[in-house]
Formats: structure tokens, C-alpha cells, sequence
């Protein structure tokens, strides 16, 4: 499989099966955050990055060979909508399989354009980002392409608050010192509740980042972050449901899923339905040769390229 992964259980989405539509990080934004790195290719070109027909065949393969995961999500290390088939590939979805939910994890930066717009309408959750409202804080944390602004990205959240008729959870990722003062939070506090927006998801660091200045916030900064809306939920480690499928080529399916992000054995025993041991016995062989490194983030080993 070149375009899915998983199933992982993510925090929020359960048993999720992941596309991803564009090559390892093809975004629009190069964010400090990234957990996949610094932006390989920074465009705003929405084209056919893979084929629509290979990720469908890869679609239906999967499906008929699974369980249903509760959602497929397009996500993974880039921008899905820069995706011009990513509408297709929703009605193939939802067309043949009404019962499996969309979801499309974007960074707003394409979504005020009509046609991108068009494209996703079919989904049935989409989660857009907004990290900042002042321009400076825009530039620093989410480093766009200089066309990019944040009353752009506002004006994309916007267009989809007011065409988008399934759910909508705002993300927001909050790094200590950048965007979590009292005048951003402000800011960001005001635009969710002009757009009424109902579902805020608060995220900080709990990863390798793009860049080392990004800094975690404690439980108590980000208790108070959320304080500023009226529906925060706070996304911590650990909120992930057990997986029970263990894929046939385990060695492939920790190096695959390394390969999208950093992870801890944890969180691969988790996604993968296997024992920390067995998968800690595994990675350490790839730190050995030399193939992937590891690194401590918050107390936490990930393993990672
Ligand atoms: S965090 Fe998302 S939007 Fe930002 S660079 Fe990474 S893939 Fe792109």
C-alpha cells in the first residue's frame, strides 16, 4: 500500500484508516510543530499529486480484505486538499461505503477557494487548523508561502463554517512563549466565537518538532488556554482506544508508520495491536543497524528517521 496506512487509533477518530494524497511533506505550510518534519515542498499547486484511480484501488482492496475502520482520514505528511482528486475519492467512499465516516484533517490555507471547498463538502468531519491571528505570530509558528496570510486562513475557516454542513473541530496548536499569551488567545477566542465555531481541540507539543524552540505548555498553561473558549477539549497523550489487529508484516508496519511520524512503542503498540515488548525488541534492531534514531521528547522515547 503506497497511499494508506494504519488503521492507527488516533486520539480523537477511534479506529481510523489514513490516506495520505501527497508526496512526504507537499504543503502549503513549512509549521515549527511539524511532527513530519521541515516542508520538502512548500506549494500552493493543486494538482493530481497521486493517482486518484491507485488510491482508490488501494481503497477497495483494503476494504474488502478488513473490518470497516469507524473513519478514513485524509491526512498524513501534507496538505490533503492540494490533492485536485481528493472530491472523487470522497464520493468513492461515501458512495460505496455509506457507513464508514470521512474525515480530513486540513491547515484552512486552501479552503477559500470555491473548488477546494466543492471538493471536501461530502466529508462528515473536517478539521481545520488556525494557530494565530496576528500576522507575526502566523509567520512565525506556521512559516507560510509569502502569499499566505492569517486573515487568509480566517477568511478559508469562514467559507467553511458557512458551506460546510458536516461537523467541524477546530485545532489549535499552542507553543509556549508564540501564541499562547493573553492577547493571542484573545484573538483566537473572538474568531471562534464570531463563527461560532462549537468544538475547539487544543493541542501542544507531545513530540519531536520541525523546530527545537517549540516548547510544550504544563497541564496548568493549557488549562488555562482553554479557559479562553467555551468548548476546549484538550488533546493529551493517551486518550487512544486499544487496537486489536496485528498486521501481517509487523517489521513493515512499524517501518511504514515510522516513516509518517515519531512514535513511542507505546503508541505503535497501540495502533498496531501488538506488545510494547515485541515492538520495543524490533526498533531496537533498526537503532542498532543504524536505520532509524531515537530521541527523548517530554521523558518519552520516540523512535523515528
Ligand atoms: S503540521 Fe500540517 S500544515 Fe503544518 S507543515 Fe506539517 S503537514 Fe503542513
Amino acid at each position: 500500500m503506497k497511499h494508506i496506512f494504519g488503521p492507527v487509533v488516533s486520539r480523537r477518530l477511534k479506529r481510523s484508516l489514513g490516506v495520505d494524497l501527497v508526496p512526504f511533506k507537499t504543503c502549503t505550510l513549512d509549521c515549527a510543530y511539524c511532527e513530519c518534519g521541515l516542508t520538502d515542498n512548500q506549494t500552493v499547486e493543486i494538482k493530481e499529486w497521486v493517482p486518484t484511480d491507485e488510491v482508490i484501488a488501494e481503497l477497495k482492496d483494503w476494504l474488502c480484505a478488513n473490518e470497516p475502520p469507524d473513519y478514513i482520514t485524509l491526512a498524513g505528511s501534507g496538505e490533503p486538499t492540494l490533492h485536485s482528486g481528493i472530491g472523487v475519492i470522497i464520493d468513492f467512499i461515501k458512495d460505496n461505503y455509506p457507513a464508514i465516516k470521512v474525515a480530513i484533517l486540513t491547515n484552512t490555507t486552501l479552503c477559500h477557494l470555491d473548488e477546494v471547498i466543492n471538493r471536501i463538502k461530502r466529508a462528515d468531519l473536517i478539521l481545520p487548523s488556525l494557530d494565530a491571528v496576528s500576522e507575526d505570530v502566523f509567520q512565525k509558528i506556521n512559516r507560510p508561502l509569502p502569499d499566505m496570510s492569517a486573515a487568509l486562513v480566517i477568511e478559508g475557516l469562514s467559507k467553511l463554517v458557512n458551506n460546510f454542513t458536516g461537523e467541524i473541530w477546530l485545532e489549535i496548536f499552542l507553543s509556549e512563549g508564540i501564541n499562547d499569551t493573553d492577547e493571542e488567545l484573545f484573538k483566537l477566542s473572538k474568531v471562534v466565537s464570531d463563527l461560532g465555531i462549537k468544538t475547539v481541540n487544543i493541542n501542544s507539543l507531545d513530540r519531536p518538532a520541525a523546530l527545537p524552540w517549540v516548547k510544550l505548555l504544563s497541564p496548568q498553561q493549557l488549562a488555562r488556554a482553554a479557559s479562553w473558549f467555551d468548548n476546549a477539549i484538550i488533546i493529551t497523550r493517551g486518550q487512544s482506544s486499544a487496537c486489536t489487529l496485528r498486521p501481517a508484516d509487523l517489521t513493515g508496519a512499524i517501518i511504514s508508520s515510522l516513516r509518517r511520524r515519531p512514535q513511542t512503542a507505546e503508541d505503535l503498540s497501540s495502533s498496531l495491536g501488538v506488545d510494547v515488548a515485541e515492538i520495543t525488541s524490533i526498533t531496537e534492531k533498526f537503532i542498532a543497524s543504524g536505520h532509524i534514531h531515537k530521541e527523548i521528547v517530554n521523558n518519552l522515547i520516540f523512535y523515528g528517521f
